[in-house]
Formats: structure tokens, C-alpha cells, sequence
């Protein structure tokens, strides 16, 4: 082993300081399955000590103007860029995705800086008249948990920081016990740049959610990961009437109309099924496709699969790299062997006999509703291509789904497309394409798939309280 296994040269950061932790814990490559660094691991007491220094940054951070906490996220920004090869090369050897996804999550993360970085939450004016003068203020909630799973450990975690920052709240991150580090490392350059305190970073083995999603002190939560989990921080927050936001699980599907040519879409539709083998939450999870071209299109699909280069991610040319974590990987194997009974897997479908979490990008034909495969969020590298003849009837199944995240609708009749895609049930629907997003787009979900969005003014609002002013005249 390359590493000290008694020792981390990871520090968790609380109020300003770049600490150790009260223990630790190792961090599996998920492309060899072997331990390669060691975490620091907080106690009950250091998450204790995160909040009560995010509370003592609040004052200071709360009032500095709109503009002087602009400029910190701009000196974030260049900060992500400069370091953004080192930060790329450590997430792909935590999370697993090849290089240039990484590389494309960390400059991302740094645009969602910057965008955030030309924001600003005005005053406006609601009534200026005889009666009375009534003005709309927004202003920062206090201690904010963000708490971010592994499948975009960077990414999401700045969905929410450069926002929560920007309106005058300070933080406590708390990042997945599978991909812990490289927010550790973005920690750093907080602790170099950020005043102390206003942002602090705690890993735990799963272990600390229910504990700083519960504390007295934390006014919001703004949480991304599984349904059942932001079930149980939904309950967590009810104590103390915490506001929360819940970016959560999906089932995205993707309606394919007859009229389109399967050659010409199905690289886009493999696209986004399989980025990141199949881990992100906006990704196409059930694909219906229309009786007049479902058999070419599980050809192509099926051809797309079996050229697609499955490997580590640090490797050149490596297209696909492993499942993120043990758990996820033998939770996928299972819905495998599932799909199997139900369906006919046209490619895929192996376990490459080598160490990792590996699994070949896989297409699943014949299924329908109610088969598993359907029903239930893979998060992971299989594809289940479903028939239909009826495009109401595909658009009702669609909506069924007591998931509602995104979806799409493919087809060259305009008219039929829009009205489709104006019934989905769901908060992102996209046309011609899946999976698109960014800074000045609201992001979020319907039904179980969440509660309130992030990105744009909306997502900005979410980290503040409305105060209105009614002052007579
Ligand atoms: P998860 O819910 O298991 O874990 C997410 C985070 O919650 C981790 O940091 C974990 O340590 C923490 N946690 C665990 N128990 C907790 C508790 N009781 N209280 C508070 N925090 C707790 O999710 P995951 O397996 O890491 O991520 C995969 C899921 O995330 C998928 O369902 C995926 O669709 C979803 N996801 C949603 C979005 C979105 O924006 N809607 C984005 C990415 C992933």
C-alpha cells in the first residue's frame, strides 16, 4: 500500500483550522476495490464544533455587502481552476469516472461559482403609494448542513455553496464516506481564502446526518441523495421547523417517438443513460420507444454498448469506468439478475473478471411496467428499452412513476412533442435531448423526487427568508 494506514494527509476543516480527525476511515478506488488513502472521520463533538463556528461566522459573513462576498466566490472560482488537475485525477481515483468527466465536474463546479458570483438579491419595491411603502427584503437564514452524496461529490456540493454563500449564510458540508476527499481538498482552498468559519467540512461514516440535520442551530438543509433518506432528514428537520431543500432519486423516462430515425438519436439517448455508468439522477432510466422502430433501436443501442470502452478511469480512451461503491454495485448486480428473468439483455449484462466494481454498459429488451428493472431506479449501467404503440399510453405510463425528476420526449412532429412534454409529470422535462443543465437553470424535482429547486434566483431564494417592510407613509 502506498499510504500510511495509521495516518491521513486529509484534514477536515472547522472554523478556519484544517483539523484532524477524531479517528479514521479508509477510501476504496473503485477501480481496483483496494483501500488508497485514509479520511479523517469526525466524533459527534467535532460536528458539534463545525456548527457552533459557522454560527459565530454568521454575524460578520451576514453583513459584509452583496458585492464583497461576490468577490470571495470569484476567488474560489479561479482557485478550482488552478488546482483543477489535481482535483480531477483525485476524484476519478475516489468516484471512479473517467478523467475528463472529472475534469468537466470540477470546471463546472468553478462555473457555478462564477455564475453565482455575478448574482445579487435586490430589494424591490412592492407598493410605493399614498398608503404605504412596502418593500421586499431577502435575508440569510443562518447555519446552513449541505449534505451531498457520491455519484457528484464536487458538482453538487456546488449547486448549493455558491448560493448558500452568496445570501449570507455560513456552512457545514458533509460529503459521502465513499467520496469524501476531494471536498476535502476544495476545503483547503476554502481555508485559504474564505474568513474562519464561514465554510467547514466534516466526514463521517455515515454516521453524523441525522445529528446535524437534527441540531438546534441549523436553520436549513439542502440535501441531495436518496428518497428514503431525505424521508428520514424531512422528519429530522420537523423539530425545529428547519427549511429544507431535497434534491433526491429519479426514474427519468424517455419517450422516443416513430417518426425519428433510431441511427441519428440513439447516440444522444446512450449518452445520457450511461454518463457516470449510469449514476446520476437526471439520467435516462427507462427508455420507450415507439413498436414501428423499437427493434432497429435496441440494434443501435445494443452496437453503442458493445464499443464502449469500460475500464479506469485514469486510463486513456476509457469511455465508462466502475460503479461508485461496493453496495451500489452488488444493489445493481442484483437488479441484473432481475432484468434477466424479466427481459432479454441484447448486450452487456457481463462482469468483467477483473478487480473494481465493473459492469459492462447493458441494454435490456422486452420489459415493461412493473418489472423491477422499470420501476426502481437502477443507478447503474443498465438500460431497460420498453415497447409501446400509443404515445398517450407511453406518456401515462411515464407518469406513474411515483418519481418525478425529469424526463424527455423525442419525435420530429413539434406540435405532438410539446404537448407531450407539457404533460409530463415531472419538475425538468427536455426535448430532443436529456440531461441538460445549468447555473441560471432552475433544477428540482415533482413528487417523491424532491422538495424545492436549485440553480437560478429560484434556487437562490431557497437559502433566504422573505422580510417584508410595511412602513406607513
Ligand atoms: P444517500 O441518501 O444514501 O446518501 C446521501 C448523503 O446522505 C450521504 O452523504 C450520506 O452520508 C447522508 N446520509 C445518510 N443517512 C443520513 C441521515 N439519516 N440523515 C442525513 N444524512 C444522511 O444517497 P447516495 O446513495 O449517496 O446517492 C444516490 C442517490 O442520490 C440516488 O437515489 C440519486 O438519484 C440521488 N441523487 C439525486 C440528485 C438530485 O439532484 N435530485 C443528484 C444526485 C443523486
Amino acid at each position: 500500500m502506498s499510504y500510511d494506514s495509521n495516518a491521513s494527509e486529509y484534514r477536515m476543516l472547522i472554523g478556519g483550522q484544517l483539523v484532524e480527525g477524531a479517528s479514521t476511515m479508509p477510501v476504496v478506488n473503485p477501480a481496483t476495490g483496494e483501500a488508497f488513502a485514509i479520511c479523517p472521520r469526525a466524533s459527534v463533538a467535532q460536528a458539534d464544533a463545525a456548527i457552533e463556528a459557522a454560527k459565530e461566522a454568521f454575524g460578520p459573513w451576514s453583513v459584509l455587502s452583496v458585492s464583497q462576498r461576490q468577490a470571495y466566490l470569484v476567488k474560489l472560482a479561479d482557485a478550482v481552476e488552478k488546482h483543477q488537475d489535481d482535483l480531477a485525477r483525485l476524484l476519478t481515483q475516489e468516484q471512479g469516472k473517467p478523467l475528463a468527466e472529472a475534469l468537466w465536474e470540477v470546471q463546472g463546479s468553478a462555473a457555478y461559482l462564477r455564475h453565482f458570483s455575478t448574482m445579487d438579491l435586490p430589494e424591490k419595491v412592492i407598493e410605493e403609494s399614498a398608503d404605504r411603502r412596502v418593500v421586499q427584503q431577502r435575508r440569510p437564514l443562518g447555519v446552513v448542513v449541505a449534505i451531498v452524496p457520491w455519484n457528484f461529490p464536487v458538482l453538487l456540493l456546488n449547486f448549493k455553496l455558491p448560493a448558500a454563500l452568496l445570501a449570507g449564510n455560513t456552512m457545514v458540508v458533509k460529503p459521502s464516506p465513499t467520496t469524501p476527499l476531494t471536498t476535502l481538498r476544495f476545503g483547503e482552498i476554502c481555508s485559504e481564502i474564505l474568513p474562519a468559519g464561514v465554510v467547514n467540512i466534516v466526514a463521517d461514516n455515515n454516521d453524523l446526518g441525522a445529528h446535524l440535520t437534527a441540531h438546534p442551530d441549523v436553520r436549513k438543509i439542502s440535501f441531495t441523495g436518496s428518497t428514503p433518506t431525505g424521508s428520514k432528514i424531512m422528519a429530522s428537520a420537523a423539530g425545529s421547523l428547519k427549511r429544507i431543500t431535497l434534491e433526491l432519486g429519479g426514474n427519468d423516462a424517455a419517450i422516443v417517438l416513430g417518426d425519428v430515425d433510431p441511427a441519428q438519436v440513439a447516440p444522444a439517448l446512450f449518452g445520457t443513460a450511461f454518463m457516470n455508468c449510469g449514476q446520476v439522477c437526471v439520467a435516462i432510466k427507462r427508455l420507450y420507444v415507439h413498436d414501428s422502430i423499437y427493434d432497429r433501436m435496441c440494434d443501435e443501442l445494443a452496437a453503442l454498448a458493445n464499443a464502449t470502452q469500460v475500464g479506469d478511469g485514469l486510463e486513456a480512451g476509457t469511455q465508462m469506468g466502475p460503479l461508485q461503491n461496493r453496495a451500489q454495485f452488488e444493489k445493481v448486480k442484483g437488479m441484473l439478475d432481475n432484468a434477466r428473468k424479466c427481459g432479454t439483455v441484447v448486450a452487456g449484462g457481463e462482469i468483467p473478471d477483473r478487480p473494481g466494481y465493473f459492469m459492462r454498459p447493458t441494454i435490456v429488451r422486452d420489459v415493461t411496467d412493473g418489472d423491477l428493472i422499470v420501476d426502481e431506479e437502477q443507478f447503474g449501467p443498465i438500460l431497460p428499452v420498453i415497447r409501446y404503440t400509443d404515445p398517450e399510453d407511453a406518456l401515462r405510463r411515464a407518469n406513474a412513476s411515483p418519481m418525478g425528476l425529469g424526463g424527455s420526449v423525442w419525435g420530429n412532429d413539434h406540435e405532438q412533442v410539446m404537448s407531450l412534454a407539457s404533460r409530463m409529470d415531472t419538475g425538468m422535462v427536455w426535448v430532443n435531448k436529456h440531461l441538460d443543465i445549468g447555473p441560471h437553470i432552475p433544477f428540482g424535482g415533482a413528487k417523491q423526487s424532491g422538495i424545492g429547486v436549485e440553480s437560478n434566483e429560484e434556487g437562490l431564494a431557497e437559502f433566504t427568508q422573505l422580510h417584508i417592510i410595511n412602513a406607513a407613509p
